[in-house]
C-alpha cells in the first residue's frame, strides 16, 4: 500500500515549502481522518511562480515540437509506469474506487499522448494572395503563460487536459489544483519534470483560491486562464480575466438530461445511465441527472433503475468490490441532504437511498427521486452527486426537447431513443455541448469535451483543445 505523501509547491523546477511554512491538512473522506498535509502558497510563491513561468515559456516556446513531443510522451510513459502507486493515493484523498483511479491514470497517459502528436499537426496556412509575389500566411504561436484552476473530482484528468494542450502548443503552464486532491495531480507533474519538462515551464501551486485566482489572472506574465468548477466561480473568474483582457476557457456546471423513449431497449438505457450516475458518486460535470422518461415506460423504467442502484457496492475506494466511494468532501454530503431535504418536504418521493451510509465517512446511498416539480432546488441547481431525478416526460418532441433545455446550462445530455429518426431530431433540438446516443461517448482525448450557456466556453479534447491555447496571427509579405 502506498503511503500518503507531503505534498509541495512546484516553481521553478523545485519541489519547495511556503516560506512561511504554512500547510494545510488533507482528509480521507472514507475515514474523516487527517493523512497528510498541503503547502500553502502565499504572496512570494505565486510571484515566483508567475516569473518563473514567464522565463519557462521563452524556453519552452522556442524548443522545437518535436522535442517538446518526445519529452511528453515520455511523461505519459512514466505515467504508466507509476499506476499502481499514484492510484491508491487518488482514492485515499478523493475516496473514489481504486479501479476508478486507475482508469483515470492511465487516461491522463493516452490524453498526454494525443495532444502531444497532435501538437505536432497545429498547422497554420498559407492563402492564395490577390497580387502576384505575395505570400499571405495564417500563422499559429502559443499564447504565453497559463493560469490553470482545476477541481477534485478528477484530480489528474482536469489537470491533464489543461496541461497537456499548454505544453503541446507550446505555452507554459501555472495550476492550482484543488487543495483536497493535492497528491495525485504532483505525481502527475511530477511524472512531467521526470521527463525532461524545463523549470518554470509547469508551476503547482496550493493555498486560498481566490487570493491566487485574483493574484495570478491579474498578473502581467499570466495571457490565458482556463477554470474548471462550478458556473458561479467560473463567472467571477471569466469576468476577472475579462477586465484584464485574458482569453479564457471555462468548463462549469450541468444538469444533464438523460432522455429515455417509450421504443429504448429499456434494459440497456438502465444499465448504461446507472454506470454513468454512479461513477465517482455523481460528482462528474457531465453526470446525467433528470431522467425524461417517456410516460408509458415511465414507473418500469424507475423500478429497473432503483434495483441496479440497490446493487451499487458502497464503501472504502481501497476495499475491493467497492463500486462507489464516499462523497469527496463534507461540502457534499452537506448539499446532498439540504436539496433532498427540500425535495422531499415538496412533495418528492424517495425511490431508494436518501440519506448517508454508516457513521463516519461521507457516505451517501446511491438515491432515487420522484414525484418531483421545477420548483424544488435539486431540479435547477447541480446536485454534484449520486442522486437520479425520474420525470415522466411527454411523447411528444418539442416538449421532451424543451424540457431537457429548460435550465441555463449545456453540458452533456444523453439520450435512448427507439429509432434513428428521433435520434437525429435530438441531435438538431437538443441545445446541449454534449449529447451522446445508446451508449456513453464522451470524454475520449481527440473529441470536443465543453458546454454550451451556463455551462461555460471553450473545448478540453480534440484538435479544439489545442486552439484554445494558439494565437491565430496573420503575415503577408511582398517578394523583394
Ligand atoms: P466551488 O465552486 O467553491 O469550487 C470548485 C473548484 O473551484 C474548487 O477546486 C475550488 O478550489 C475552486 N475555486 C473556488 N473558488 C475559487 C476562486 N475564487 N478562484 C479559483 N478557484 C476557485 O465548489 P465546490 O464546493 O468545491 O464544488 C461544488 C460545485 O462545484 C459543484 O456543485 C459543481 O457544480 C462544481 N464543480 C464542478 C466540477 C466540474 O467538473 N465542472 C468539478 C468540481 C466542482
Amino acid at each position: 500500500m502506498s503511503q500518503y505523501p507531503e505534498t509541495l509547491l512546484f516553481i521553478d523546477g523545485q519541489w519547495i515549502a511556503a516560506s512561511d511554512g504554512r500547510f494545510v491538512d488533507v482528509v480521507n473522506p472514507a475515514t474523516e481522518q487527517v493523512i497528510g498535509r498541503v503547502a500553502h502558497a502565499g504572496q512570494p510563491e505565486l510571484a515566483a511562480a508567475a516569473a518563473a513561468a514567464g522565463r519557462g515559456f521563452a524556453v519552452w516556446s522556442r524548443m522545437s515540437v518535436f522535442d517538446r513531443y518526445r519529452i511528453m510522451r515520455q511523461a505519459a510513459t512514466l505515467l504508466r509506469e507509476r499506476v499502481e502507486t499514484v492510484a491508491p493515493i487518488m482514492t485515499m484523498e478523493q475516496g473514489k474506487p481504486v479501479a476508478e483511479a486507475r482508469t483515470e491514470l492511465l487516461a491522463a497517459a493516452d490524453t498526454i499522448d494525443w495532444l502531444a502528436e497532435e501538437g505536432r499537426r497545429a498547422y497554420g496556412r498559407l492563402i492564395p494572395a490577390r497580387a502576384v509575389g505575395v505570400t499571405q500566411a495564417v500563422i499559429r504561436t502559443p499564447v504565453g503563460p497559463v493560469a490553470a484552476f482545476s477541481p477534485w473530482n478528477f484530480p489528474v484528468n482536469q489537470v491533464v487536459r489543461k496541461v497537456g494542450a499548454a505544453l503541446a502548443t507550446g505555452c507554459s503552464i501555472i495550476v492550482k489544483a484543488a487543495e483536497e486532491t493535492p497528491a495525485s495531480p504532483a505525481a502527475l507533474v511530477r511524472a512531467f519534470a521526470d521527463a525532461g519538462v524545463p523549470a518554470g515551464v509547469i508551476g503547482l501551486v496550493y493555498g486560498t483560491p481566490s487570493e491566487i485566482s485574483e493574484t495570478l489572472i491579474a498578473h502581467p506574465a499570466i495571457r490565458k486562464v482556463t477554470f474548471t468548477g462550478s458556473t458561479a466561480v467560473g463567472k467571477m473568474l471569466a469576468a476577472l480575466a475579462g477586465s484584464h483582457m485574458k482569453r479564457a476557457t471555462m468548463e462549469l456546471g450541468g444538469h444533464g438530461p438523460a432522455i429515455v423513449c417509450a421504443d429504448a431497449d429499456l434494459d440497456r438505457a438502465a444499465t448504461t445511465l446507472v454506470a454513468a450516475k454512479f461513477r465517482n458518486a455523481g460528482q462528474v460535470c457531465v453526470s446525467p441527472t433528470r431522467f425524461l422518461v417517456e410516460r408509458p415506460v415511465f414507473g418500469r423504467f424507475v423500478e429497473r433503475f432503483a434495483e441496479l442502484a440497490r446493487k451499487v457496492q458502497v464503501g472504502d475506494g481501497l476495499q475491493s468490490g467497492t463500486t462507489m466511494g464516499p462523497l469527496a468532501n463534507v461540502r457534499r454530503v452537506d448539499a446532498m441532504e439540504a436539496l433532498i431535504g427540500d425535495a422531499t418536504a415538496r412533495g418528492a418521493e424517495i425511490v431508494t437511498g436518501g440519506q448517508r451510509v454508516g457513521n463516519a465517512g461521507y457516505f451517501f446511498a446511491p438515491t432515487v427521486l420522484r414525484d418531483l416539480t421545477t420548483e424544488m432546488r435539486i431540479m435547477n441547481e447541480d446536485p454534484f452527486g449520486p442522486v437520479a431525478l425520474m420525470v415522466p416526460g411527454s411523447t411528444r418532441w418539442p416538449i421532451a426537447c424543451g424540457r431537457a433545455t429548460r435550465l441555463p446550462y449545456g453540458l452533456a445530455a444523453y439520450a435512448f431513443p427507439g429509432s434513428g429518426r428521433t435520434a437525429a431530431r435530438l441531435r438538431d433540438e437538443v441545445r446541449t455541448g454534449m449529447l451522446t446516443v445508446n451508449h456513453l461517448g464522451l470524454g475520449l482525448p481527440e473529441v470536443p469535451f465543453g458546454g454550451i450557456g451556463d455551462s461555460g466556453y471553450g473545448s478540453e479534447g480534440g484538435t479544439e483543445a489545442l486552439d484554445a491555447y494558439l494565437d491565430t496571427r496573420f503575415f503577408s509579405m511582398r517578394d523583394y
